[in-house]
């Protein structure tokens, strides 16, 4: 294994760049070439590519977004597509690619896989939503900055005695507001794993009105309904007159947290040592503390369980 690729592919996520260092150090350490391909699989079908060193990914730990760019490519979901990119990676004479990037991505390795040709996959999305590792590159930065942004919304919707609902990201998964709705004491989570009662949601912020509550919040993943679609179920349904803020793609940015950049430095590490082990195919991840590299398709054929003990304690905590 002489020459390696990397690319970051799908949803960018803080952290990624301490990702790349990492798999661009620890291959160099161990006597291998580097070479970047930008926009994901856009960047390899069009031979868009920058060699990697020591000191060109010097200074970016820290740094949020992909300095490799990321993109969608629909040619590459493709059989054709996925062709191209194998002879491409041969004209560069590539002996293995890692794929930064969430599930998506991975599908996409593993048709290049299953052409034969050696891959690993770096689970980083800020969704959280990929079996084979407790978390995903990205997901602990998130909830901080969801977190910061609540809280500041909590100051406002007290000092003013109203109710607040905050739209954060998560077409499937409820993983990321969750851990908000935990971490910042809401009154309600809403998740598109478990299924939305507007009565008991109702019920509640009676309740808490009646024993004199100022304010409440309320965070919905954007999967289950636009939070400006709650806002109008509540006005038709209680008459409740709720503010909306709708986090959008502010989560995806700023520098990672230690917990996101160790877990991206270990994981880098972890692929280039699936790499030499001859653990093709896989994705690496970290379970119970431990970097374990599973079977790629494990990140979309294992489904990653919500923790409903979680939700129960929105629940309880939130009365
Ligand atoms: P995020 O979780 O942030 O959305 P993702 O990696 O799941 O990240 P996707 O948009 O699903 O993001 O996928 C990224 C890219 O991976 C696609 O644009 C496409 O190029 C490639 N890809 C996705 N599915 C396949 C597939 N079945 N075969 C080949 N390539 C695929």
């Amino acid at each position: 294994m002489k020459r390696i690729g990397i690319l970051t592919s799908g949803g960018d996520a803080p952290g990624m760049n301490a990702a790349i260092r990492s798999v661009t150090r620890t291959a160099i350490y161990n006597g291998m070439e580097v070479i970047g391909f930008r926009r994901g699989y856009e960047g390899l079908l069009e031979g868009d590519v920058i060699p990697l060193s020591v000191s060109s990914v010097g200074g970016i730990v820290h740094r949020g977004g992909t300095i490799l760019r990321t993109a969608r490519c629909e040619r590459f979901t493709k059989p054709e597509g996925v062709r191209e990119g194998l002879q491409r990676l041969k004209e560069y004479d590539i002996d293995a690619l890692v794929v930064i990037g969430g599930d998506g991505s991975f599908h996409g390795a593993y048709e290049l896989h299953k052409l034969g040709f050696p891959v690993v996959g770096i689970p980083g999305t800020i969704d959280n939503d990929i079996a084979g590792t407790d978390c995903t590159i990205g997901f602990d930065t998130a909830c901080n900055t969801a977190l910061q942004c609540i809280e500041k919304l909590r100051d406002t919707a007290s000092s003013h005695e109203r109710l607040f609902l905050v739209e954060v990201m998560g077409r499937n998964a409820g993983f990321l507001a969750l851990e908000a709705a935990v971490a910042a004491g809401a009154e309600y989570a809403m998740v598109p794993e478990v299924p939305f009662d507007l009565d008991l949601l109702c019920k509640k912020l009676r309740y808490a009105k009646e024993r004199g509550k100022s304010h409440s919040l309320i965070i919905v993943a954007e999967g289950v309904m636009p939070a400006s679609e709650l806002q109008s179920l509540l006005k038709d349904t209680g008459g409740y007159d709720a503010r909306i803020t709708v986090l959008g793609h502010i989560q995806r940015g700023g520098s990672p947290s230690s917990f996101d950049a160790v877990l991206a430095s270990r994981l880098g590490a972890g692929a280039i040592d699936a790499l030499i082990r001859g653990e093709f195919g896989t994705m690496v991840g970290r379970i119970n503390g431990e970097i374990v590299a599973s079977p790629i398709q494990v990140s979309w054929e294992q489904k990653k369980k919500l923790d409903t003990g979680m939700m129960e304690l929105v629940e309880i905590l939130g009365i």
